[in-house]
């Protein structure tokens, strides 16, 4: 009976509710997640210079510091909605994403946007919630660490040697011939990824290529360019360290290898994830504005080793020369597309791969037996491209 009494006697709870902003949740979410990749997004989005009552701010955190929160939100909420985000106002994700990213370090910095969107402390949101978020959309896939077909490997070192030439070169003999030979392969067996993505994919955007070789020569990964910031180096290197979480760099002593100059978003990620034994290889030369940014820092494969090249020896086509010629300068990776000279040119490396790999050798030196397992190990990952 005295409880009862007391409780009758208790005032009311105030109405007032707590003052919750986008900013004080996201400075909330950054104290319990520090160090994290954090983004977020509000629903409904709000319009106009008010938000919604009962906006929920939906948030994510990254379990992989190589795959920012905002590159799963980006892919996750279907409108071109603003996503708030921890990220430096430089990660390669801003490169083209700079319209629908917030940088909450400094909300001032997206000039695009809104003062609402930018300076929401008067904002007033419901509550805080986890994002529903799905798998990122990349076209790319991580084939396993297996041992790779150059038996003692070596791959990375003779890249090394032959990305630092300053000209073409003379290639050694016996097995360092054998291993620049497969440089030239690889790069082929980049195109040629193109070419598989455009029967067995639906999801090809521009028409480039990339994979990812270990020093003993397997295709770690591969991934094409799949529209917006999905860039052929963006899906390679989301596929790889998806599958490695925790992993900030790529492996020792691996190659990449893209079809075109890597553009400036590429370039920026490609740094970040490579080591001092990596090396980046490029076929085709980029000369839009932000196309060529990946120039300073990978080498053009035909410029310091033997033209990439298709055809029997007696009429030989030079894959990027040919390009060149048939593709106009700038946006380059956009026009391929456009031009059924190119996309033929295209297909036929991987032709290429197929008619060199069936070739019958006489596997009685080192050069011949490598060039065979190398070739195989291609024709046989490039085919089982499918997504
Ligand atoms: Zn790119």
């Amino acid at each position: 009976m005295l409880c009862a009494f007391r409780r009758l006697k208790r005032r009311p709870a105030p109405t007032r509710r707590t003052k919750m902003d986008v900013k004080g949740e996201f400075a909330r979410l950054e104290r319990e997640n520090p160090g994290k990749s954090i983004a977020a997004y509000l629903e409904p989005p709000g319009s106009g210079t008010a938000l919604p009552a009962n906006a929920v701010l939906n948030y994510y955190v990254s379990t992989n510091d190589s795959v920012p929160a905002a590159a799963h939100l980006l892919d996750s909420v279907v409108d071109k909605r603003v996503v708030y985000t921890n990220l430096a106002t430089d990660h390669w994700l801003t490169t083209y994403m700079s319209s629908q990213l917030v940088h909450m370090g400094n909300p001032g910095e997206c000039k695009d946007l809104r003062k609402w969107q930018r300076d929401s402390a008067d904002w007033v949101i419901a509550r805080t919630a986890l994002a529903p978020v799905t798998a990122l959309r990349i076209a790319g896939r991580f084939l396993g660490d297996a041992p790779g077909p150059i038996g003692g490997g070596g791959l990375g070192a003779m890249a090394k040697k032959v990305a630092a030439r300053s000209a073409l070169a003379d290639a050694g003999g016996g097995r360092d011939k054998a291993l620049e030979r497969a440089l030239r392969y690889y790069t082929l067996a980049a195109y040629a990824v193109i070419s598989r993505a455009r029967y067995k994919s639906t999801m090809l955007g521009n028409y480039v290529g990339a994979i990812l070789v270990s020093d003993s020569g397997r295709i770690l990964a591969w991934g094409f360019n799949s529209s917006g910031f999905h860039h052929a180096e963006v899906n390679l290197m989301l596929a790889y360290f998806t599958a490695k979480p925790g992993e900030p760099k790529l492996p020792a002593n691996s190659v990449v290898f893209s079809s075109l100059t890597p553009c400036q978003q590429c370039a920026k990620l490609l740094e970040t994830a490579r080591g001092e034994s990596n090396s980046i290889f490029y076929g085709q030369f980029d000369s839009g504005d932000f196309g060529k940014a990946g120039a300073a820092t990978s080498a053009k494969i035909d410029a310091v080793t033997k033209p990439v090249s298709v055809g029997p020896k007696a009429s030989r086509t030079f894959v990027a020369g040919k390009l060149d010629t048939e593709v106009a300068k700038k946006n380059i990776a956009a026009k391929i597309g456009e031009s059924e000279v190119a996309k033929s040119l295209i297909d036929s490396t991987f032709d290429e791969i197929g008619r060199r790999s069936s070739k019958d050798r006489k596997l009685d030196d080192e050069v011949q037996t490598m060039k065979a397992a190398v070739l195989k190990h291609i024709k046989e990952t490039v085919d089982a491209i499918a997504i």
